[in-house]
């Protein structure tokens, strides 16, 4: 083997994932087939479920400290939810895709794993042992894992022949990184009365300093077949059709046009292949969630590899990659159709539409309403499969975090590995039979006894009579059983 695991893709799914490996003890070979990062911005923000992984593994300060990233506020179909603003340790911020990428690849590389570029994959072949990768280059690269992260053209899944189903685009509307003037918003979803529609965000800011925006437009006549280039023209018109002559055009950095297909593969596991990130789902992109939850499927499978690698991983645990992340593509998927269609971003002006938004917009005043939106769109809310989940309040959400004296549980997550709350000291001796998997910690604190898995999610709390068969179903056969029986 060249390798453990060769990861296909350098965005921000496989960077994520090639810092999980490595946080795991399994440093990766990272590989992408552009020459040199992309420098578009596309996603515009973190959700809070995001920047609390980057804080598990301590890279939030010093992702947030490269830049100003005002926190913002979380919109369900141009509906902004004011009510959450509060609700999480992290709330939702912009930062924009380049500097993830940014930021993840030097990291990566101050941790001796750079990004190999000018290796595009274009063969593919998987045996009992292991998966061998060939480039256009004629390099071949033997690695007994391989991800596909190579983004929503995957050429992993079609090498695998891997089933995409899902719609193909129906329409188009233009996402564009602008400067404007005027009364420019910073952040809004405003719509005129014959139904042409602008969303407008904050994308950070340009070399100068000046303030950028994210616009996306469309309307009546609007959908566009994708290949047409956008214009400023097109640009200034959609503008002027929404907000008259308040807010102006300064400068167009980039536009492109954006379609509303939306795919999920069927299966993420194919041997000893895993899809993530955009080659595993693809959909119209509304507030980030393709990024975050690229970056969120990262975070759940580096871990489960790193055991395997490291010949701990239990039976299953690679399985529960697919059975846990792709329920949540599947409902990302489903909220951004739902988004999608209350936008009318057709510009239909359909009256039942404007009857049924009207009732919408009114039920989303509700604090429950936007609590529920918030649970879909944050990440917060994401609730995995586990034995006991249905009846214990936190099996298979993320950890709360805990104050334990010195240190906050979120701390205790930055090596990687699983963390069991003690706060009686009643597990040392169980602990012990997995304390080469597992730290214990929190002893005389009063916080509520649970496991955490490495990433960041309980997997058990509750009946002390439940913890071992715990441990071994997430952290595999403990290996010093024989030696402590012995003694
Ligand atoms: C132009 C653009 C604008 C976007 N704008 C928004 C937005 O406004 N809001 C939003 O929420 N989302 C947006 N998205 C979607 C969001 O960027 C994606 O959800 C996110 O990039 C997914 O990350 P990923 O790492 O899974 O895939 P990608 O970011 O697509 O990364 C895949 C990587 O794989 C590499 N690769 C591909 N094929 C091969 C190969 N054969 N061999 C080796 N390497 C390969 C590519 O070079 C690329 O670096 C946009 C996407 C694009 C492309």
């Amino acid at each position: 083997m060249d390798t453990d695991v060769l990861v296909v893709g350098a965005g921000p799914t496989g960077m994520m994932l090639a810092n999980e490996l490595r946080v795991a003890g399994v440093p990766p070979v990272l590989v992408d087939k552009l020459p040199q990062r992309s420098t578009l911005s596309k996603a515009g923000g973190v959700q809070s479920r995001t920047q609390e992984a980057f804080d598990q593994r301590g890279l939030l300060e010093p992702l947030l400290a490269t830049g100003n990233y005002p926190a913002g506020t979380a919109h369900f179909a141009g509906i902004t939810l004011p009510l959450t603003r509060d609700r999480h340790r992290h709330p939702w911020r912009s930062v924009p895709q380049v500097v993830i990428e940014g930021f993840l690849e030097r990291h990566l590389a101050a941790q001796g794993i750079p990004v190999r570029r000018s290796y595009e994959l274009t063969g593919l072949a998987q045996d009992e042992d292991g998966v061998t990768a060939t480039f256009a280059s004629g390099d071949v690269i033997r690695s007994r894992y391989l991800v596909a992260a190579d983004g929503g053209r995957s050429t992993v899944r079609s090498l695998l022949g891997a089933a995409f189903p899902g719609r193909a685009g129906t329409i188009t509307t233009v996402a564009a990184d602008v400067r404007l003037s005027g009364d420019d918003p910073a952040m809004t979803h405003a719509r005129s009365e014959d139904g042409h529609w602008a969303s407008v965000f904050p994308l950070g800011t340009d070399p100068r300093g000046r303030p950028l925006r994210r616009l996306a437009l469309g309307g009546p006549g609007r959908s566009v077949p994708r290949e047409v280039p956008v214009t400023e023209d097109e640009i200034r018109d959609g503008l002027r059709a929404v907000f008259g002559s308040r807010v102006q055009l300064l400068e167009l950095c980039y536009a492109r046009r954006i379609t509303n297909a939306a795919r999920q593969a069927a299966r993420y596991r194919h041997g000893r292949v895993f899809l993530a990130g955009d080659a595993a789902h693809v959909h119209l992109p509304i507030g980030a969630q393709g990024m975050n939850t690229g970056l969120q499927d990262a975070l759940n499978l580096g871990w489960k590899l790193g055991a395997a690698v490291r010949g701990w991983a239990p039976e299953h645990l690679l399985d529960t990659y697919h059975t846990e992340r792709h329920p949540v593509a599947a409902a990302v998927l489903r909220n951004v159709q739902a988004q999608s269609l209350l936008m009318d971003h057709q510009g239909t002006g359909d009256p039942d539409l404007t009857a049924a938004k009207d009732l919408f917009a009114a039920l989303a005043r509700l604090r429950d309403v936007q609590y529920h939106l918030d649970d879909v769109l944050s990440g917060m809310g994401i609730r995995y499969p586990m034995p006991a989940a249905e009846d214990l309040p936190l099996v298979g959400l993320p950890a709360p975090d805990l104050d334990l004296g010195p240190v906050r549980s979120h701390e205790l997550l930055r090596p990687g590995r699983g963390v069991l709350i003690d706060p009686l000291d009643r597990f040392a001796k169980v602990a012990t039979l997995w304390q080469d998997r597992v730290d214990r910690a929190g002893q005389g604190t009063g916080t509520e006894p649970m496991l955490i898995r490495p990433d960041g999610y309980v997997c058990w709390a509750g009946n002390p009579d439940d913890l071992e068969p715990a441990l071994g179903h997430w952290f595999g056969e403990p290996h010093r059983r024989t030696e402590l029986d012995r003694s």
